[in-house]
């Protein structure tokens, strides 16, 4: 029987039988979004700032307990002129990535807009990782971990990793940890 969330599960199977999942990245601009996926998908990582523009798809392929899966990583820039984008960026995806930054309370205080937004396109039901990135800046650090425990709380999430686009802490662990995330919410 179809019931609204159904209408939000786009588990295409691809010819070869893998499990094509679409994973959405969102935070503010400067978390270190882009960062994070170059480092997971290319072991790379790149100093400059280059604000993104438009939307980057990102593919990557994983074998989970003995399935394939085709993980497609929407990018967006986190700018507001890009708002408009945002049903489009939404739609239909199965998993969401929720980052901030350890270092800039503000990108911390905002994770409850971000949030917002997916109560608004109805995906607050699918599995989300929060992430606070950038561990490597110690000195700087602003946010602990008590705090993000209780957004947690707030916002009845779940998983949570302290992340590092720069040295790689935990970058492979929040994929991983997603992947199977999605493989549980399809049973
Ligand atoms: P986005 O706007 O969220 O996509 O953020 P970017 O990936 O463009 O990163 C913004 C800036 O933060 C860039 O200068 C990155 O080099 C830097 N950055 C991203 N991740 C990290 C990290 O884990 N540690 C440090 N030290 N810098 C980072
Ligand atoms: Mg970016």
């Amino acid at each position: 029987m179809q019931n609204e969330k159904d209408e939000y599960k786009v588990h295409v199977k691809g010819e070869t039988g893998e499990v094509v999942c679409k994973i959405i990245i969102i935070g503010d601009g400067g978390v270190g979004k882009t960062s994070l996926l170059r480092k997971y998908i290319k072991n790379q990582f790149e100093t400059d700032y280059l604000p993104t523009v438009g939307v980057n798809i990102s593919k990557q392929n994983v074998h989970h307990k003995g399935k394939d899966y085709n993980l497609l990583i929407w990018d967006l820039a986190g700018q507001p002129q890009f708002f408009l984008l945002h049903k489009v960026y939404y739609n239909g995806a199965n998993a969401v990535i929720i980052m901030f930054d350890l270092t800039q309370s503000a990108s911390f205080t905002n994770i409850k807009n971000w949030h917002k937004e997916l109560v608004k396109y109805n995906l607050k039901d699918i599995p989300i990782i929060l992430v606070g990135n950038k561990t490597d800046l110690k000195k700087e650090r602003k946010i602990i971990k008590p705090m993000a425990d209780s957004l947690m709380e707030q916002l009845d999430i779940s998983v949570y990793f302290e992340t590092s686009a720069l040295d790689g802490n935990h970058v492979n662990a929040v994929f991983e940890k997603i992947t199977e995330m999605i493989a549980e919410n399809r049973k």
